[in-house]
């Protein structure tokens, strides 16, 4: 018995790096499975076959997602085969780096349209049905680069900016539907994505990070995992996987409050006895 038995999931840009191990982590646990991608029709049929190996049921739905009658067609092709659909990972995206001075406004659009316009045209195709089942948890990709600067990111911090924007109201609206709606901001992780950047590059941003590794898929999908599994008082939050300072200074928080609470446990134990 898997975990995420009996529900039903589409998780889009699931033909490479993040969201094919989301698809196939879902898929583990149990969930039938929908894979959208854009083009790379290999590479899809190769996660199409894992997920068969793995004697879960899976569906490709090739849509571009930025394109919003598509998108909105390929989410009701969804629904339609499976009967219901539980999980929506909006996990597509894309990077065109420029500098501003450089930044074409196709190279604008481009980002935006794919990155934030489509998590609205699959959102808005996805929730009359998860509203219908009073269930649904939707969980979009942001990043590390939609919270803090980024050279030559403009366009697509923007876009990954906006997805937290667009999260934390949709987890307002729909929370009395018992959809969750949470945005996951992944650091520097080892897809295709990152391949592009010079290896020299990646070398100087590895140096920055405590525990000297980039992120992997698997680190982002046990995470959705997370969400969709176990985070059912979870809304309207943005989840950061990395090993930042920012991750260490959050740790650091923690241990010094759990001190604090345990000292004070102590003291009021040390209080009773004294009466
Ligand atoms: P990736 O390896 O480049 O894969 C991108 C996926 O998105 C592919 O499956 C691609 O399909 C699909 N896609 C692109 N445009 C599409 C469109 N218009 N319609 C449908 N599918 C489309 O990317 P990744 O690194 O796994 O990133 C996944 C998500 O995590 C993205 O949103 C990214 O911004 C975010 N993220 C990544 C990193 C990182 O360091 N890798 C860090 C933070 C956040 P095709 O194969 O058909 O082209």
């Amino acid at each position: 018995m898997g975990r995420l038995d009996g529900k039903i999931a589409l998780v889009t840009g699931a033909s490479r790096g993040i969201g094919r191990e989301i698809a196939l982590e879902l898929a583990r646990e149990g969930a039938k499975v929908a894979l959208n991608y854009q083009s790379s029709d290999a590479r899809a049929q190769e996660v199409a076959d894992e997920i068969a190996k793995l004697g879960a049921a899976c569906l490709i739905a090739k849509a571009d997602v930025a394109h919003p009658q598509e998108a909105r067609a390929m989410v009701k092709r969804v629904v339609e085969h499976f009967g219901r659909l539980d999980i929506l990972v909006n996990n597509a995206g894309i990077t065109r780096d420029k500098s501003i001075r450089k930044m074409t406004d196709e190279d604008w659009l481009e980002v935006v349209q794919t990155n934030l316009n489509a998590v609205f045209f699959c959102t808005s195709a996805a929730i009359p049905v998860m509203i219908e089942q009073k269930y649904g948890r939707i969980i979009n990709l942001s990043s590390m680069n939609g919270q803090t600067s980024a050279f030559g990111q403009a366009n697509y911090g923007a876009s990954k900016g906006g997805i937290i924007a667009f999260t934390k109201t949709a987890a307002l609206e729909l929370a009395k539907f018992n959809i969750t709606v949470n945005a996951i901001c992944p650091g520097f992780t080892m897809t295709d994505m990152l391949s592009k950047v010079p290896e020299n590059i990646q070398d100087q941003f590895k140096a920055k990070i405590p525990l000297g590794r980039f992120g992997t898929p698997e680190d982002m999908a046990k995470a959705v995992t997370f969400l969709v599994e176990g985070g059912d008082y979870i809304t309207g939050q943005q989840i950061n996987i990395r090993k930042s300072a920012v991750a260490c200074g959050s740790m650091v928080r923690l241990f010094f409050c759990r001190s604090f609470f345990a000292l004070r446990a102590k003291n009021d134990r040390q209080k009773k006895k004294s009466v």
